[in-house]
């Protein structure tokens, strides 16, 4: 309805008498008296001040808004995110406790893309698939400055084996480290099927960067010989030597993504230089400084007056997606027969036992599930 002049005037002025009564109101309230007010640190924090990876850390499932990457890699959120189911025909989701196996659809569906056609193509058994962003992004309990928008996902560069992992081994296995030592890759772990996986990934449109370690950068360099192009899109990035980090760009529709735009530094003359400066520095290591060492002090956590005020709407949205909970064994069908209810049959998930969150669970078998909770990343080499 639309209100024509003269009535929208008497509304306005209506209103703001009201205000004005209301904001009386609330001045006539004495002050609490200092020894009657609770001291400061009893008193609630507004949610505004709470550090934001508590406040997004919480959230179990996906913000129930049109699917959009807010902010930038390290600092924002995620709307509609999109759960990956843990079983895949050609992946399989690691760290399930941390339930981070969510990012924005488009994320979802390369990784799908880059798992099936490796296989098929015979480059690639299947991914183990690590961090990707907590159900609603922004920034983690541990382990990642970036991962905030859904756009990053950390692909591991061991071969995925063939047979389902129990949860037990999702959380224990260690991924195979790709060096040899901090200059050079190891051929048993860096081999050819390595570099193919690599390779696929980066040749997706939608892939603006993958991030590894400037020894593997270097590697890759030396293995392609000729074919150097597709190289324009790896970046040395610190640690990294057990898995890549592929960065999408912002998907279209997603107002408010900020773009990293095309890396640099990503030449393979760059990866020489790199090889050339770390091993002088190794063989004649600069003594440090002396004098009064400054130390440098931590950075505060991001709160949400930090974020894209968008990012109130992400934790306030209703939930959607994924699972409510997750079964913590993962078995054989023939071992632990229909224990729960299966998401994704098609894809071969059966026989994993997680419970859509529509889905209802039967007593017995909810009694062996729990909500999972965020766990510390623990190790570098997921960052
Ligand atoms: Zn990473």
């Amino acid at each position: 309805m639309e209100w024509s002049g003269p009535a929208r005037g008497l509304i306005l002025i209506f209103g703001l008498t009201i205000a004005h009564a209301s904001s009386a109101q609330t001045t006539a309230i004495a002050p609490p008296t200092p020894d009657q007010a609770p001291p400061a640190e009893e008193r609630p924090l507004a949610k505004s001040k709470i550090a934001a990876n508590t406040l997004f850390g919480a959230e179990s499932r996906a913000a129930k808004l049109k699917s959009r990457a807010i902010g930038f890699y390290s600092r924002g959120c995620l709307a509609g995110g999109e759960w990956l189911p843990p079983d895949g025909t050609a992946w399989q989701a690691m760290r399930l406790s941390r339930n981070r196996n969510w990012a924005h659809p488009n994320v979802v569906k390369l990784v799908k893309r880059l798992a099936t056609e490796a296989k098929a193509a015979g480059e690639w058994p299947g991914l183990l698939v690590g961090d990707m962003t907590q159900p609603r992004g922004g920034p983690m309990t541990s382990g990642h400055a970036s991962h905030q928008i859904g756009l990053d996902a950390d692909v591991w560069l061991t071969p995925m084996p063939d047979r389902r992992l129990t949860w037990e081994e999702r959380e224990k296995i260690s991924a195979a480290s790709m060096l040899k030592d901090p200059l050079s890759v190891n051929p048993e772990t860096f081999t050819p099927g390595v570099i193919a996986i690599i390779k696929r990934a980066a040749s997706y449109d939608e892939v603006e960067r993958i991030g590894v370690n400037p020894a593997i950068k270097f590697g890759l360099c030396r293995a392609a010989g000729g074919d150097k192009p597709w190289l324009s899109k790896i970046q040395g990035w610190a640690g990294h030597t057990y898995h890549m980090h592929i960065r999408i760009k912002c998907p279209p529709g997603s107002d408010g993504c900020r773009s990293q735009g095309t890396p640099d530094g990503t030449s393979c003359a760059a990866a020489e230089k790199w090889y050339a400066d770390t091993k002088a520095w190794m063989e004649n290591p600069k003594k440090p400084p002396t004098g009064p060492k400054t130390k440098r002090k931590p950075k505060p956590p991001l709160t949400l007056e930090d974020l894209p005020n968008a990012c109130r709407d992400v934790l306030a949205a209703a939930p959607t997606g994924g699972p409510t909970l997750i079964a913590k064994g993962i078995v054989p069908p023939e071992q632990k027969p229909a224990a729960v209810p299966a998401v994704e049959a098609s894809s071969g998930a059966a026989a994993f036992a997680v419970p859509h969150a529509l889905e209802p669970v039967p007593p017995a078998a909810a009694a062996a599930l729990e909500v999972p909770k965020p766990q510390p990343a623990g190790r570098r080499a997921e960052q």
